[in-house]
């Protein structure tokens, strides 16, 4: 949602006061586990009373087609104040500096059309979106990225936001990676409690790969480092876009089996990374 925040106010019909908790949670079918959270603002009152009836069960069916209502269990519930700010780091790997200072540029400029797509969702007066769209994406450069920083072709950026906002900040690059379909994004968000963290890899307006750590342990569980083979064809400069991603693949398979101690023979094992540029 919006980081609109004298704006938002509690969910609560009738309610006029402004939301300061968040609730958060998921709704799984019985064995299967969401992994998309739903998240509600409330009042301090209110959040607590929707917690109490969150926990109640057979709130939440879902009826299947064949018209027999499955019910489903809410886990995962959290009640947090809504200010905790979440930082996402985004490395931006361009093709030459001019590129790089463009997309710097557009990062902290939210276009028209993506106030007016948001004000229709959240039924809020376009010019008021668009402010509080600018407040919220300020993306700061945080350092130049590779070896040779005179070259200034690829960069981080860290951004604070409120975890209802990682939606509109996920848009907001979408159309930037359209503007500048030859640099790759990869945007990494996580936030200890509740525990979720994801990266994802954007090129030229579309989701390329992304992982999700939704897992209810501490921290990030499982998030697999899917950056690395595209750091990897970026610095190397001689891998085409995508190339290095099965290689890859094989080669966390093949750690993994190995530290479960899987004796896979010798001749079934995957060649090196390095072996696909033959
Ligand atoms: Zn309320």
């Amino acid at each position: 949602m919006l980081n609109l925040k004298k704006e938002i106010i509690c969910q609560r019909t009738d309610c006029p006061r402004p939301a300061t908790r968040a609730l958060t949670y998921f709704v799984d079918k019985p064995g299967i586990a969401s992994l998309v959270p739903k998240q509600q603002m409330f009042c301090d009152e209110h959040a607590e009373d929707e917690m109490l009836s969150l926990q109640q069960p057979g709130l939440f069916t879902i009826t299947e087609a064949d018209g027999t209502v499955t019910v489903c269990t809410v886990s995962d519930l959290t009640n947090v104040p809504m200010f905790n700010l979440i930082d996402c780091q985004l490395d931006v790997l361009a093709s030459n500096p001019y590129e790089m200072d463009l997309i710097a540029e557009m990062l902290n400029k939210p276009s028209q059309e993506l106030a007016i797509w948001i004000a229709e969702w959240f039924k809020q007066p376009v010019d008021h979106v668009a402010d509080g769209l600018k407040r919220l994406l300020e993306f700061k450069a945080v350092k130049s990225l590779g070896s040779d920083n005179t070259v200034n072709k690829a960069r981080r950026f860290g951004i604070a936001i409120k975890d209802e906002d990682i939606g509109c900040v996920r848009s907001h690059l979408l159309e930037v990676s359209r503007a500048f379909p030859a640099a790759v994004f990869l945007l990494e968000y996580g936030d200890e409690k509740p525990n979720r963290a994801s990266k994802r890899v954007m090129r030229a307006g579309k989701v390329v790969r992304e992982v999700f750590d939704g897992d209810k342990q501490v921290g990030p569980w499982a998030l697999l480092d899917i950056f690395a083979p595209f750091r990897a064809e970026y610095y190397g400069e001689t891998a085409e876009f995508g190339s290095l991603w099965q290689p890859w693949l094989e080669a966390v398979m093949a750690a993994a089996r190995r530290l479960k101690g899987d004796q896979t023979p010798a001749s079934q094992q995957p060649t090196e990374a390095t072996g696909q540029h033959a």
